[in-house]
């Protein structure tokens, strides 16, 4: 089949390896960088809530597709994609890890409570870590980037905005690209075709913003977790974050981001750091935080996955498989 995909964040990506696995000609829309959530995104993929200590909606099933899915890209590219470990939680007393432990004895917990472990740095304020099994850190721009220059190879990649969808004589044209099949939305928060073809979405937007930090002195080899991430980029710097905000989405980077993040990492991490850049990004959250998908009920060949909320990198390899499967459960129907 010849399709078309518009948007390249997580949510294309995954709809694209999925086409391209299923032996599919690929021709992928995207407008660039600066409309992309997945592109400043820390790339964790967690089947905890941390701060509310509560489990991922599907947890155990978006862990099962996470990891041969990275596997096999991380083949077919010949790049590294993940950070070496697993996420900690940091552990201020006693209490704290005794709450730790008998999160296991939850029902759907066990398989992400993670041995305590005794503190990796000194500068750490606390008693203990605890690692999140089965969590992970992509390297979400390399991910991103090596995939864009795979498919342009293989199958073609135009950087540009599509302002121009239409279904015209049984196929599909977008922009100059014509007898398209099927055509997949995978737009993120300004989602102007979805909404076009698939009515109002509701959208509950959150914006970002990170930091990106250094310091004198030894490297923390790990991701940590206390009401803020701090994350290794394994060059001497970190990222820090992220912050929920609901409105500003037009703002740049804002202080009261950048003091919210640093008080919050002088709760427990002891040490002075120099701030080297900042950014933000808005996450396409729905008001039920659940992701959206489907196929149009009239018009052939028209399928969406929006909806990721924060959670893009860890659920996008499921849900991109979900959409497929909708599909070829349709296809089988009217033959
Ligand atoms: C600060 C921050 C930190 C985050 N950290 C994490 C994290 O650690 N782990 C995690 O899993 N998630 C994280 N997220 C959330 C994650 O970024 C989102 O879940 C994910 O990016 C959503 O992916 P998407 O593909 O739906 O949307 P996007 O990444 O926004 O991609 C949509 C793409 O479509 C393109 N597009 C839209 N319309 C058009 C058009 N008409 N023509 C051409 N192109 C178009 C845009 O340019 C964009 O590139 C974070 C988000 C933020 C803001």
């Amino acid at each position: 089949m010849r399709i078309g995909i518009i948007g390249q964040g997580f949510a294309g990506s995954a709809l694209a390896w999925r086409a391209h696995w299923a032996g599919h000609e690929l021709h992928i829309f995207d407008r660039g960088h600066a409309h992309s959530a997945s592109w400043v995104a820390a790339g964790l993929v967690n089947p905890l809530v941390l701060k509310r200590k509560r489990l991922v909606h599907e947890a155990h099933d978006h862990i099962t597709a996470f990891t041969p899915f990275y596997d096999r890209v991380e083949r077919e590219t010949g790049c590294s994609m993940r950070y070496p470990g697993e996420i900690h939680e940091v552990l201020s007393d006693s209490a704290a890890e005794n709450a730790w432990a008998s999160l296991g004895a939850e029902r759907g917990f066990e398989p992400f409570i993670g041995a305590i472990h005794s503190l990796i740095d000194p500068r750490i304020q606390a008693s203990a870590t605890a690692s999140v099994h089965h969590s992970a850190r992509l390297r979400a721009q390399t991910y991103l980037t090596a995939s864009r220059a795979f498919f342009a190879e293989q199958h073609s990649v135009h950087e540009e905005a599509v302002d121009f969808l239409e279904y015209q004589n049984g196929a599909w044209r977008v922009n100059d690209m014509e007898d398209l099949e099927v055509v997949l939305l995978a737009e993120g928060v300004q989602a102007h075709w979805t909404q076009q073809y698939f009515g109002e979405l509701p959208f509950a937007p959150t914006k970002g913003e990170g930091l990106k930090i250094r310091w004198e002195g030894a490297e923390i080899p790990v991701a940590l977790h206390k009401n803020v991430f701090l994350l290794p980029d394994g060059d001497g710097t970190y990222q820090a974050g992220s912050t929920y905000a609901w409105e500003g989405f037009d703002e740049g980077p804002t202080e009261k981001a950048r003091a919210e993040i640093l008080d919050k990492l002088r709760g427990w991490f002891n040490q002075e750091v120099e701030v080297l850049d900042q950014w933000t990004g808005v996450r396409p959250t729905m008001r039920d935080r659940q992701p959206v998908f489907g196929w149009h009920s009239e018009l052939p060949g028209l399928g969406y996955l929006n909806g990721l909320g924060s959670r893009g990198a860890l659920t996008s390899p499921l849900l991109s498989d979900r959409l497929w499967e909708l599909h070829s459960g349709r296809t089988s129907q009217k033959s």
